[in-house]
């Protein structure tokens, strides 16, 4: 390959890794890509990251965690895919909003040229207008510090959506494909990831569906460096072979994305396979080992179990909570347990002896997580009660500190039908009420959104011992509604403390219950900046509290 390209950082000038993916969606190009940042970190280089997204929704903000998973939320307020999570956890970076691109937000910068009179009389195409406007994005936002430092970032990964073929996707492979014109050749490298099924009594590797993608690949003008395929079980030599010889690539360069036991192991894996050297990047062997395979090591050695029980509306689709997922998986990490999430469909519980109560019992935690809209929420106080009243840990985020404000309003206060104003309007009590300054007509970016500082009210409480004694701590918000600040004082005096506020000190961000072992709500969403050995506070006192180790 082209050896030795990749000097020490600081680079003079920006290199580039495209991956894109064949086949079929779901094949984890995102924790592909994030590995492959890994070891160009390993290199001493600053990485920074791109996520193309095809659709024409403008940011994921308003769209469904049923169908896309769950909405990921910047420092900026950015409202992204969740693969802008993978990349901030893998490469411990911060990423902004244009740090995603959308066809909606490309397309909306070249109309609102157009309407300018930019173009000067000519006809606005897709080539070279759109092409042009998605290279010159690319280029701008690459060269944004990400790593809390202010240097210009070595290597951008960008990672394109999607796969490979879709009509939506089209201009955006264009647009890569003039793209490597425009930086030099020698100065990107195309990764493909694809699938590699098992077939009849011998199980067989498959190497068509691969060789099909790659040929559609080629065909709009890109031609792979790497092939990552992704198996049940390692790449056998054979289809090794075969694809290296059907989709000219050199048979080094196909690599095995097998089945591994945790995702902490797939930049080791990459690198055991000669990734590096194929992307001519000096890997610090030395560094991945000590850090990612200790990581792999210490989350395959914890045998004994915690229960966590997740009271949620989309139990059914994990990549509706990753992130919260992801949150509890690094403190479990933290307390050495293994993790066991107990899914509870929050309407169940609104079933007095569903069998959900008995898994809501059983578990060393409970967990109600942010949600949206009535479903389930009496489900949810219930929970929410249940662990008030028989100490056991409990963390509410956003919906989840709402939801057990609201019980306790009921059941401590006594303010019968007491409720959040959205979902009763009419409650005489509303516990929880919209904030004045949000939209009521315009859903996509008008929440309260992003970093907000938390101002510790107290100087000694247990969240504020988790956060390192800091006087302030700065988390990510999504929210439209707020605990009625009219009730503050009334449900303080009642136990329920509100431990941090917003920095007009008339917010709530934070409540801890007096003398429970661990009953606290955050009123944003702690799970955005967890690190897989930096786990966040909240999470890492539930799983504390959970296996008595607080
Ligand atoms: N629906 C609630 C609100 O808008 C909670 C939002 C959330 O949990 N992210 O305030």
């Amino acid at each position: 390959m082209r050896d030795g390209r990749w000097p020490k950082s600081p680079l003079k000038v920006m290199k580039y890794v495209v991956v894109s993916g064949g086949v079929l969606s779901g094949l984890g190009k995102g924790v592909t890509a994030s590995s492959i940042g890994v070891l160009l970190k390993s290199a001493g280089l600053r990485v920074t990251s791109v996520k193309i997204d095809p659709y024409l929704n403008s940011d994921a903000g308003t769209m469904s965690p049923f169908e896309h998973g769950e909405v990921f939320v910047l420092d900026d307020g950015g409202e992204v895919d969740l693969d802008l999570g993978n990349y901030e956890r893998f490469l411990d970076i911060s990423l902004e909003r244009d740090h995603n691109i959308t066809t909606g937000k490309i397309y909306s910068k070249v109309i609102e040229a157009e309407r300018r009179g930019d173009y000067l009389g000519k006809t606005v195409q897709v080539i070279p207008h759109v092409t042009d406007a998605v290279q010159s994005w690319i280029e701008d936002v690459a060269k944004r510090p990400a790593d809390g430092s202010d240097q210009t970032p070595d290597a951008c990964v960008i990672e394109l959506g999607g796969t490979v073929g879709d009509i939506e996707s089209a201009p955006f492979i264009e647009a890569l494909r003039q793209f490597q014109f425009r930086v030099g050749r020698e100065n990107i490298y195309f990764v493909h990831v694809s699938l590699v099924p098992v077939m009849g009594p011998v199980g067989e590797q498959k190497t068509k569906p691969t060789q099909h993608t790659v040929k559609e690949l080629r065909g709009l003008g890109i031609t792979p460096d790497v092939l990552v395929c992704r198996a049940e079980t390692p790449l056998t030599d054979d289809a090794r072979e075969k694809l290296a010889a059907f989709c000219h690539v050199s048979p080094n360069a196909v690599m095995s994305a097998h089945d591994v036991s945790n995702i902490y192991r797939v930049p080791l894996m990459l690198a055991e396979q000669g990734m590096c050297k194929v992307l001519d990047i000096d890997c610090n062997v030395t560094d991945l080992m000590v850090r990612w395979e200790k990581m792999a090591d210490r989350a395959d050695s914890s045998t004994e179990e915690v229960h966590i029980a997740m009271v949620g509306k989309y139990t059914g689709l994990s990549d509706s909570y990753l992130s919260v997922i992801k949150g509890l998986q690094h403190a479990s990490l933290a307390v050495g347990r293994n993790l066991v999430i107990d899914w509870i469909e929050a309407s169940e519980l609104e079933t007095v002896n569903d069998p959900s109560w008995d898994l809501l019992k059983s578990a060393d935690g409970i967990l109600v997580p942010g949600g949206f809209g009535d479903r389930g929420i009496e489900g949810k106080i219930l929970a929410a009660n249940y662990a008030r009243t028989n100490n056991v840990p409990y963390l509410g985020i956003c919906l989840g500190l709402q939801v057990a404000t609201i019980e306790f309003c009921r059941n401590v206060l006594g303010l019968e039908g007491s409720n959040s104003t959205e979902f009763d309007e009419n409650t005489p009590h509303p516990a929880v009420v919209f904030m004045p300054e949000i939209s009521k007509t315009h859903l996509g970016g008008t929440m309260r959104l992003g970093s907000r500082p938390t101002i510790f009210q107290v100087e000694d409480c247990k969240m504020r011992r988790l956060y390192g004694g800091e006087e302030s701590v700065d988390e990510r918000h999504r929210h439209r509604y707020e605990v009625n600040p009219d009730l503050i004082k009334t449900i303080e005096d009642a136990g329920l403390v509100f431990v941090g506020k917003d920095e007009t000190g008339q917010r709530c961000e934070i409540f801890e219950l007096e003398g429970h072992p661990y009953y606290v709500g955050v009123q944003y969403h702690p799970e955005f900046k967890s690190r897989p050995d930096r786990p966040s506070p909240p999470f890492l006192g539930l799983l504390q509290a959970a296996t008595g180790q607080l």
